[in-house]
């Protein structure tokens, strides 16, 4: 039997049980696998990993793990001295987009109002389950993210952006989303459709006038529609409570990253 040693760093523990976090965790082996199936069947999905280190040597994901071999294993953030880094994926999309899975509809929405193209559920067919493989193609096929809270499906090889999302209310879901993937300055508020995800456009009152309650038809006269859906938005007390969120989350976020 051969044995390999491995050490995880920062947010990876929270794949661990609790007695192996922080520490050396040896593995024996009579197999000739690669360190991605090595890593993986300690716990840690490939998505959340940003780089890996074999015997202090950048290394990429096929490596195939050798007796004695000393690994460590960082996810993204973690400041690591380290000559030469081998990429495990290509850098992500810039504003980062989304595809979430069927548990996470609040944070779904919050994404939306923040304007991040965010899948969620069928595209077709809104709030639909989507089954597992075909979240982790259509992350692959657009360059998502795949935030979820399902390890298992971060582990499935055609995903190559993926986050477990830890928190479990709706709010502390999206600071811990913002701060993760550094959204606090791509923002840009009221811009998609909560509904459907799709781009908003300004309409002319005319045209959506069918669509409106007497009062809202009385007293506002800026509207914007869905390009997909339809649906139809203004200035109220709904933004109003949504650009509080925003502006609650952002803070929260902010006052974080001064603490560190
Ligand atoms: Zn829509």
């Amino acid at each position: 039997m051969a044995c390999a040693s491995f050490r995880f760093y920062g947010e990876l523990n929270d794949f661990l049980p609790r007695k192996q976090r922080g520490q050396v965790v040896e593995r024996w082996f009579d197999w000739r696998g690669n360190i991605k199936d090595m890593i993986e069947s300690l716990g840690i999905p490939h998505a959340e990993i940003e780089l890996i280190a074999v015997n202090d040597q950048s290394v990429g994901f096929e490596t195939i793990v050798e007796d004695r071999d000393v690994v460590k294993v960082y996810p993204r953030f973690e400041g690591v001295e380290i000559d030469q880094k081998v990429r495990l994926r290509p850098p992500l999309s810039d504003p980062p987009r989304f595809v979430l899975d069927i548990h996470l509809g609040r944070l779904a929405a919050y994404l939306r109002m923040m304007g991040f193209d965010t899948i969620y559920g069928d595209t077709n067919n809104h709030d639909q389950d989507f089954a597992d493989p075909a979240l982790a193609r259509l992350a692959h096929d657009e360059d998502r993210i795949l935030l979820t809270r399902d390890i298992g499906l971060l582990k499935r090889s055609m995903v190559t952006y993926g986050y477990w999302v830890r928190s479990m209310k709706p709010r502390d879901r999206l600071v811990e989303i913002v701060e993760r993937f550094e959204l606090d300055t791509r923002v840009s508020p009221f811009v998609r459709c909560i509904r459907c995800n799709g781009l908003l456009e300004p309409v002319e009152k005319e045209q959506v006038l069918d669509q409106l309650m007497p009062d809202t038809a009385r007293y506002i006269e800026v509207f914007r529609q869905c390009m997909e859906c339809g649906q139809v938005y203004w200035r109220g007390m709904h933004t109003r409570r949504m650009q509080e969120i925003i502006d609650d989350v952002l803070a929260v976020v902010k006052s974080q990253r001064m603490s560190e």
